[in-house]
């Protein structure tokens, strides 16, 4: 396992360094900054250091470009941030410019989200770099160039958000099940679906909302009308036990054209009496429709509890954290994770190639070497 603060002599090396600064947009406005926030220490670190950084990240889903972005970037990280149009152009940028750059949109090159060795070469080559430093927490459940062939063209390191996550979310995974509840809901049922089966048996109680819970209760046989479910869920389900005891399921909805769009009344306070009495909690996901704030009284009622009770609180996903900002709850939480489906996969003790390539950390996650 390489540590990156080991490194003394970086002035003029220059870094490849793998950044998650995939926020959400609302027309070109970043409308929650956390991640790229999250950032900050290690690129003032790095330029502290005097090391030439580049760093290359991703955005939206629809190739969005980074181009746009650049002067909140700036303003963001407070500090003057290149942009880089073409891989090609990486060479020339370091020549010219001693400031971090970044290049555009990673998942706009073929080869990214197939791991592509070429892209891996190409990218080490342009800058003629000398180490790579994975910052990027929440794309390390996934095998794409930037995350994972690319280890094995450079040196590579775990940056300083990879140790924050990985020790925060360890402390989770090893705190004893008894009063560790987990709330979860948002959508996404083919990431949440496996990670409550791992986690059925490490947690006391799990707390369900969301489409999440749709996808639970038709499958036991309520009729959720015309409730946003998830195609896939059936398979999903496969194998286990809805009437196990430690699942708990909403059991009062708002309903606005045949459709549940929030959790009820009686649903968050018998909620809130779980969470009262909880040793730990692990929250992602919103109960509800929360963007229509006629269907955000669950989601921001479980913030509150969430936040008030004394356990040793983690939250994380894109979303969730949006909801906990707006209603400035952030500082009530022990941890936030920039991670949302990595988060969970990581609890679950599921595969972490990103994690893995750098060999960090190699300890067991409850039963799981991975
Ligand atoms: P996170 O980003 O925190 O991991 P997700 O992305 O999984 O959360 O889910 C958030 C999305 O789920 C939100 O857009 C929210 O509106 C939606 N959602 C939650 N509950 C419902 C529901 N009952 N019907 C429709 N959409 C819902
Ligand atoms: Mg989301």
């Amino acid at each position: 396992m390489k540590i990156i603060r080991e490194l003394t002599n970086l002035k003029d090396k220059k870094v490849l360094l793998r950044v998650d600064f995939d926020v959400a947009l609302e027309n070109g406005k970043i409308v929650e900054p956390f991640r790229i926030l999250k950032q900050k220490p290690m690129i003032d670190w790095l330029v502290e250091k005097e090391a030439k950084v580049v760093m290359i990240a991703h955005l939206g889903k629809k190739g969005e470009s980074f181009s746009d972005l650049i002067p909140q970037l700036h303003m963001l990280l407070d500090q003057e941030i290149g942009f880089i149009k073409k891989v090609e152009d990486i060479g020339e940028y370091l020549k010219n410019y001693s400031g971090p750059g970044l290049v555009e949109n990673i998942r706009i090159l073929p080869g990214e989200l197939e791991n592509s060795d070429e892209l891996a070469k190409k990218l080490t080559a342009a800058g003629k770099f000398n180490i790579y430093i994975n910052n990027a927490f929440a794309v390390c459940h996934r095998k794409h160039a930037s995350t994972l062939a690319i280890t094995d063209f450079l040196p590579s390191y775990a940056g300083f958000l990879i140790e924050e996550e990985v020790a925060k979310l360890q402390k989770a995974i090893e705190a004893p099940k008894e009063r560790k509840v987990l709330i979860m809901g948002g959508a996404k049922a083919s990431t949440k679906i496996p990670v409550i089966k791992n986690l059925l048996d490490k947690a006391e109680k799990i707390l369900l909302g969301g489409v999440i819970a749709n996808d639970f209760l038709k499958e036991k046989g309520a009729d959720v009308k015309n409730s946003v479910v998830d195609e896939n869920a059936h398979e999903l389900l496969a194998g286990l036990d809805l009437a196990d005891p430690r699942l708990v399921m909403p059991d009062d909805f708002v309903w606005s054209d045949n459709k549940i769009l929030d959790i009820g009344e009686r649903t968050t306070e018998k909620y809130a009496e779980i969470i009262k009495s909880a040793k730990m909690t692990i929250w992602n996901g919103p109960m509800g429709f929360f963007e229509n704030s006629d269907f955000a009284n669950g989601t921001n009622a479980v913030a509150r509890f969430v936040a008030s009770s004394l356990s040793y609180k983690i939250t994380g996903g894109g979303d969730t954290i949006r909801v906990i900002n707006q209603l400035y709850l952030s500082d009530k939480f022990d941890f936030i994770s920039t991670g949302g489906g990595a988060m969970l996969i990581f609890l679950a003790g599921g595969p972490m190639p990103g994690l893995e390539a750098l060999n960090y950390p190699v300890i067991s996650r409850n039963g799981s070497n991975n």
